[in-house]
């Protein structure tokens, strides 16, 4: 019996130019036949935002190297519900998105359209896989995750990915020979200190800038965090369930059933 070669959808937040993702295509070509539909600007920090009141255009495009694409004007999830849903419908095995230039790590996940994206992936039933490159405001090195992505995604091709699951990687930004190795983990702690800045604008007005590249990290074992910490690529399972399911019993004896709806 002979396979179907594999159709791989890919898309990012940081645009349809964006190098990481002419990287992860150029990579991936050598797994599948690679479809691109991106968002047509910087998107990145969008999280899972969805498009519902305007129109959502696609255009042909151009990518880094001047190789055909296609832009949206929506969202890093719009682009994948476009693209599973109509574009290329029934047709995709597998959506890979990123390389985003900066790690997800941690409770980044939450605001990354990298990670979004492939959770959108995920709720329409097409197994999801985000990958980034933990450069932390350096020039990004993309050739690690990029043959990371290939062995990953043929790998995923077969296996397939548990029911609303995503696989979220991270590499080190370091060339692939300095790669220490590859952890499974789980999400870890991450937060940022000093996150608004205030600021005067030329007339003399106030304003705020959100930062926030000073990470306090607690080096869990087993988190992504502290893989990423030892140079190994970390490649955590993200379920699309937030349930708080230690909190279940205990906000469970708080006596929030005692509400009264009929206002006795
Ligand atoms: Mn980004």
């Amino acid at each position: 019996m002979t396979r179907k070669t594999p159709d791989i959808l890919i898309t990012n937040d940081d645009g349809v130019h964006a190098e990481g993702l002419l990287a992860l295509k150029n990579a991936l070509s050598r797994v599948g036949n690679v479809h691109v539909v991106a968002p047509d600007r910087q998107r990145s920090a969008s999280g899972h935002s969805i498009t519902l009141h305007e129109p959502l255009r696609v255009n042909r495009a151009r990518m880094h190297d001047g190789s055909p694409a296609f832009s949206s004007s929506g969202t890093p999830s719009d682009c994948v519900t476009l693209s599973l849903l109509e574009l290329f419908r029934k047709k995709i095995d597998l959506v890979v998105t990123g390389i985003n230039p900066g790690q997800n790590l941690g409770i980044d996940v939450t605001y990354s359209g990298t990670v979004s994206a492939a959770m959108e992936a995920a709720i329409i039933g097409v197994p999801g896989v985000a990958v980034s490159v933990a450069s932390n405001g350096e020039e990004p090195l993309y050739e690690a995750a990029a043959e990371f992505a290939v062995f990953l995604a043929r790998l995923v091709l077969v296996k397939k990915l548990p029911k609303d699951t995503i696989l979220n990687v991270n590499v080190p930004n370091l060339p692939l020979c300095k790669i220490e190795g590859v952890e499974i983990t789980s999400q870890g702690t991450r937060r940022y200190a000093g996150r608004v800045e205030r600021r005067k604008d030329p007339q003399g007005r106030e304003y705020f800038w959100l930062g926030g590249d000073v990470a306090v990290d607690k080096l869990e074992d087993g988190t992504d965090v502290k893989a990423i910490a030892e140079n190994c690529i970390s490649v955590t399972p993200l379920h699309l369930d937030l349930t708080g399911y230690e909190a279940l019993a205990k906000v469970n004896t708080w006596g929030i059933d005692g509400f009264d709806p009929s206002g006795k």
